[in-house]
């Protein structure tokens, strides 16, 4: 029979990382909430017009990476790419407009593309985003941004880069566009047949190109920030100064591109050397434009997403935090009941319980007690024995009631023991 494997592309995530992945979003959960940022939730599929229209047609992601499928009734549905397209479709949907503004959310889950699977890059993936909508306060550029290294910082993603751009108002954009692909154009037979057959869809990729003849020219290409218009100028400026004060150090790097149409003004990425070719632990950026473009009021916002399969790559092995556990033991078969209402008992107060269901040997429980890592064991037999597993004491409890403050004691001894 054909062995039945999880999708190309996609992780099973076994249970010792499932925790290391709820740790970093409750640390996301955590600093995001000390900034006014609440959860929410949007579907994992949206209707693909949110995608083409928000992420835009001529982008990799829309044109060659979405998982696209049609609905019984033939309409045309797409898992999630990214994130900020669903939450601004909803963001109009539900008249969020009328909220005190910004409105500030973020949350974690699944996102897909059809990309080539290698380290650090999945069909599967999953994200910590957050977005202020509604403002185009510099603060808020600036407040993500360090709110986003704080959270890398805290998951232990280790030293970080962070690149900085300002890709200007969609106006200036347009008219930089026609400027560069006039001079791609002109340096033609210099660049390599992938960037020269996309100069009229996406001539910005042309500075993310390997090609050594591309690069060579791209050096000389014009920037688009030293097109800006000079609220764009100001707005940038602003964001560069509050991070200087903040103290965050940042890369000016004119030529980073993200791969999203939706951005204007800024865009960030932050970037790890523990990461090979796919160093991009998390970025983003401004999108004034994009909930006009789903059909909304004009209405600025700006946000960021981060990988949490990054996040832990870079943040490396850690060996897994031992919970202080307790383990019953039945040293006569037909404890079997006392045992589970023991457990339920324990459980109750609070104490991570776990019992014996696997039908072992007296010598057997006592090693699974140990495998894990219990600082006690309830020992039902005639009698109710609480056993220290470090010390080797027992003591006799006089009813199960007398358990929990047994098992306190011991605890309080190995704990002001280490
Ligand atoms: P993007 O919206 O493409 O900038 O993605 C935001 C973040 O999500 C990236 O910085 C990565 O950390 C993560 N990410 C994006 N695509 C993938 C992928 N295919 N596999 C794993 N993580 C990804």
């Amino acid at each position: 029979m054909k062995k039945l494997q999880a999708p190309r592309g996609t992780l099973d995530v076994l249970p010792q990382d499932a925790r290391r992945r709820l740790k970093v979003i409750a640390t996301a959960d955590e600093v995001l909430s000390r900034a006014g940022y609440e959860p929410m939730e949007t579907p994992v599929f949206e209707d693909t017009e949110v995608f083409a229209r928000g992420v835009g047609e001529s982008t990799d992601i829309v044109q060659k990476e979405m998982f696209t499928f049609e609905d019984k009734a033939g309409r045309s549905l797409t898992l999630r790419p990214e994130a900020t397209a669903g939450i601004c479709r909803a963001y109009i949907e539900h008249g969020m407009h009328k909220l005190a503004q910004p409105v500030k959310v973020w949350y974690a889950g699944p996102f897909f593309r059809h990309e080539a699977p290698q380290a650090g890059r999945f069909r599967q993936f999953t994200q910590i985003d957050a977005e202020a909508i509604g403002s185009d306060d510099p603060s808020l550029d600036a407040e993500l941004i360090l709110l986003l290294d704080e959270i890398l910082e805290l998951a232990g993603t280790g030293p970080r880069r962070l690149r900085l751009s300002s890709l200007g108002s969609r106006d200036t954009r347009a008219e930089y566009l026609e400027e560069l692909k006039r001079f791609l154009r002109a340096r033609e037979d210099e660049l390599s047949e992938e960037v020269r057959a996309r100069i009229d869809q996406n001539p910005l990729r042309a500075f993310d190109a390997d090609h050594p003849g591309t690069q060579a020219v791209m050096k000389e290409a014009p920037l688009l920030l030293d097109r800006l218009a000079a609220d764009d100028a100001e707005h940038f400026a602003a964001v560069r100064a509050l991070l200087d004060m903040a103290g965050l150090e940042h890369e000016l790097d004119p030529t980073l591109v993200r791969g999203l149409d939706y951005y204007t003004r800024t865009v960030f990425e932050f970037e790890s050397d523990r990461l090979g070719a796919q160093a991009a632990l998390g970025g983003g950026g401004r999108y004034d434009g994009l909930i006009e473009e789903l059909g909304g009021p004009p209405t600025p916002g700006v946000g960021f997403a981060a990988g949490i399969e990054r996040i832990l790559l870079a943040a490396g092995d850690v060996t897994p935090e031992r919970q202080p556990t307790v383990f019953i033991a039945m040293a006569k078969p037909d404890s079997g009941r006392l045992a589970f209402q023991l457990a339920g008992l324990l459980r109750r107060e609070g104490f991570r319980t776990e019992m014996e269901q696997a039908g072992r040997s007296m010598k057997g429980q006592l090693k699974q007690a140990d495998r894990v890592g219990a600082y006690a064991t309830v020992i039902l037999g005639d009698t109710i024995e609480v056993k220290d597993m470090s010390s080797g004491e027992q003591q006799e409890a006089s009813s199960p009631a007398d358990v929990p403050s047994l098992l306190r004691s011991v605890h309080e001894r190995e704990a002001s023991a280490t």
